[in-house]
């Protein structure tokens, strides 16, 4: 493995994503010392409290409480985001670069059209990325496993395969989203932090439902296989 690489590529339609839909699990998988990588698709702006610069430097702050060294950012349309075979390519491409193990792709099931196409965009590269004969960077290289996680506009119950413990990480997660002033704070009046609060409550919903504390659900498509019974709680 080179330096270039990594274990774990979490997709997010626009920075802020991955820290609210698993931002706990980030941090455990960089605690317990995984290669672990972030990959915003957009910029996220422009947004009604936001400016690009300023959602670089929160994207900056968070990416520091998570602990995490790398954070890419693909440049794809912000708001008009869709699965073409451009961005396919190019999502492709980094795939190829980073040679994850495990992507994490946003739930296929959202209100959010950015997050919609994120999703199909996501998985369709995953199958682009192991082609051969192609003039796309990089060596083929087809991810093992896709988790979804949970970083939906669509107001429903999750359809839930398994949940990850997060009851050590969930302060440091907070005070990642923390970052983000423009999208949760500024502006929002006796609504400021309701994001926050409502991320808090759902993990620890989650985290009832395994006994623990608080936790962060993910779905699979594909069955996952488990190689030893150990880490089950
Ligand atoms: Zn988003």
């Amino acid at each position: 493995m080179t330096s270039e690489t990594v274990e774990y590529l979490v997709v997010a339609p626009h920075p802020d994503d991955a820290e609210l839909g698993m931002g706990g699990t980030i941090i455990k998988l960089l605690r317990a010392g995984r290669r672990v990588a972030v990959l915003d698709l957009t910029s996220g702006e422009p947004t009604p409290f936001g400016t690009p610069a300023r959602r670089r430097r929160e994207t900056a702050a968070a990416t520091k409480v998570l602990g995490l060294t790398r954070r890419l950012n693909l440049g794809l349309p912000n708001r008009t985001l869709e699965a073409t075979i451009e961005a396919r390519v190019r999502l492709a491409e980094a795939y190829r670069v980073l040679r994850p193990r495990v992507i994490f792709i946003p739930y296929w099931r959202d209100a959010h059209p950015d997050h919609l196409a994120a999703s199909l965009l996501a998985v369709q590269a995953r199958f682009h990325a192991k082609l051969t004969k192609t003039r796309m960077k990089g060596e083929p290289h087809h991810a093992r496993r896709v988790l979804y996680y949970y970083c939906t506009h669509l107001r429903t119950h999750a359809d839930v395969s398994f949940v990850v413990d997060i009851s050590g990480e969930f302060d440091t997660k907070m005070r990642g989203m923390e970052c983000y002033r423009s999208q949760f704070f500024l502006g929002r009046g006796p609504l400021a932090g309701e994001t926050l609060r409502y991320v808090g409550d759902v993990n620890r919903y989650w985290g009832r439902m395994i006994g623990r504390r608080y936790g962060e659900p993910f779905a699979v498509q594909e069955t996952l296989g488990l190689a030893a019974l150990d880490s089950v709680v």
